[in-house]
Parts: structure tokens; sequence; C-alpha cells
């Protein structure tokens, strides 16, 4: 019985804490766990995560922190630099739409309505004004809603061209791929190719078209893009950069 009155309560296995490294306060997740036996530092797009032996002491853990301060605050600073910049959806944000850059303009409203371009900017109507998750939606449903028109011209245009005839046309949200194809001629176009010019959609969908002749990378398969697609290889070199700036975008391409 007395026993237990004198066991210490086990400090929580998960922490979120702050601490003070060269005159910045830099915000950090401990994790105790009992396969430790000294105090690791971490740091990732997560931010900086410590883990330390179960009952590690507080002031072991203050002397690694300030010991690594140099090491984190470097290591944070190059995450932040790579890390590409979130919209806010705020009034005056740039909005990347066909390879062009428009100004995003919010007009408080009664309802909301579809944006619409005019000049160079984007107008959107809000209800709830100051509420960046409702100018979000109503955006992104219309960067969707203009993928699968625009999308739906391009293999019009190409697939007769290339004698190939996809089942269908969907949008993805794929973080990974531009675009993606079945052997059963189901074409998946990722949305976020909208924000891109209109000669690198087509080489997107060419690419994918061509998966309908050859599903495979093979020299085959890249004469068949050629055919309908001559400058691809220049093209393909253009979409690894855009890779970079959009967020999660990468290639298969
Ligand atoms: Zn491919």
């Amino acid at each position: 019985m007395f026993g237990k009155f004198f066991q210490q309560p086990a400090p929580p296995a998960v922490e979120q804490r702050s601490v003070n490294l060269a005159g910045k306060p830099v915000a950090f997740t401990l994790r105790r766990t009992r396969r430790r036996r000294s105090i690791g530092l971490q740091v990732d797009d997560r931010g900086l995560t410590v883990a330390m032996p179960l009952r590690a002491s507080e002031k072991w853990l203050h002397t690694v922190l300030q010991e690594k301060a140099d090491w984190v605050l470097k290591k944070l600073e190059s995450w932040q630099e790579r890390r590409p910049a979130q919209p806010q959806w705020a009034d005056g944000e740039p909005i990347l739409f066909r390879g062009e850059t428009f100004t995003l303009r919010i007009v408080p409203s009664l309802f909301d309505t579809p944006p619409i371009l005019q000049g160079a900017h984007l107008i959107v109507h809000v209800s709830r004004e100051g509420d960046p998750a409702a100018v979000e939606k109503i955006v992104e449903h219309w960067y969707w809603r203009e993928a699968l028109q625009l999308f739906t011209e391009c293999v019009e245009h190409f697939a007769p061209l290339m004698e190939v005839k996809p089942r269908e046309i969907k949008i993805s949200a794929a973080h990974t791929q531009w675009g993606s194809c079945t052997a059963r001629g189901t074409v998946r176009l990722n949305w976020q190719l909208i924000k891109m010019p209109l000669h690198l959609v087509d080489y997107v969908v060419v690419h994918e078209l061509a998966h309908l002749v050859e599903m495979n990378h093979s020299t085959a398969f890249w004469r068949v893009v050629e055919s309908a697609c001559p400058d691809y290889a220049r093209l393909r070199r253009e979409l690894r950069k855009w890779s970079l700036a959009i967020p999660h975008g990468k290639r298969e391409q």
C-alpha cells in the first residue's frame, strides 16, 4: 500500500513542449521510450522531435538541447526553405490557372458563387467573410470543374489522332502522379494540371493515351508519344520543374 503512495506517476509518452534555443522559441515533440538509452534529436518536415529514455532527467534533456541548438536551428531553417508556400486563401493571393498567375479577389456577398476570371483577377463571392476554408472550397471546386472540361477537350483532340479509345476520363488528386492509365482504358489526370500551361497538359494527356498502345515505358512507347507530341523530351523536362513548385505533385511522366 505504502509503496504505491511513494511511486511517482509515469511521465507521458508523448508531449508537446517548447524550448528557447539561441534566443528563439522552438516547439518540439518529446517522446519517452523504454527502448532508448540516450537522447536523440530529429528534424524533419514535422519540426523537431526529441526521443529520450523513460526516466531521463529534465536537466539532461536541457543540456542536450542547448548543446545541439545550432544544429537544430540550421536544420529547421533548411526544412522551412524546402517547404512550398501553402496558400492562405486570402484576398490578393496569387492563383495559378493554365500557366498564368491571377490575383484572388474576395468579395463579401450574400451567397457563394462560382469564381469568375476578370482581367488579371479571379473574383470569388463568399458569404462567410474571412473564412479561408470556404474560399478554398469554392476555388478548388472551380479548379476541378475547369480541369474536367479542359482534359476532356484534350483527350477528344488527341485520341483520334493516336487511334485510341479511352473508356473514361477521371480527375485524380494523386500525390505522386500527374496521370495514370489502366489496361481497361480509364485515364486519370491530376486536377493540379489545370494550373499548368496547356502544352504540358497536352503532353501528360498524350503520355497517358500512349499507354493504351504500350503499357510500359519502352522505346516503342516513346515513339507513340513522339508521333502526337514531337517535342516531348523538352516538355518532360519542363514538367519536372513544376513538380517542385506544386506541393505534393511529382512525376511519373
Ligand atoms: Zn507512363
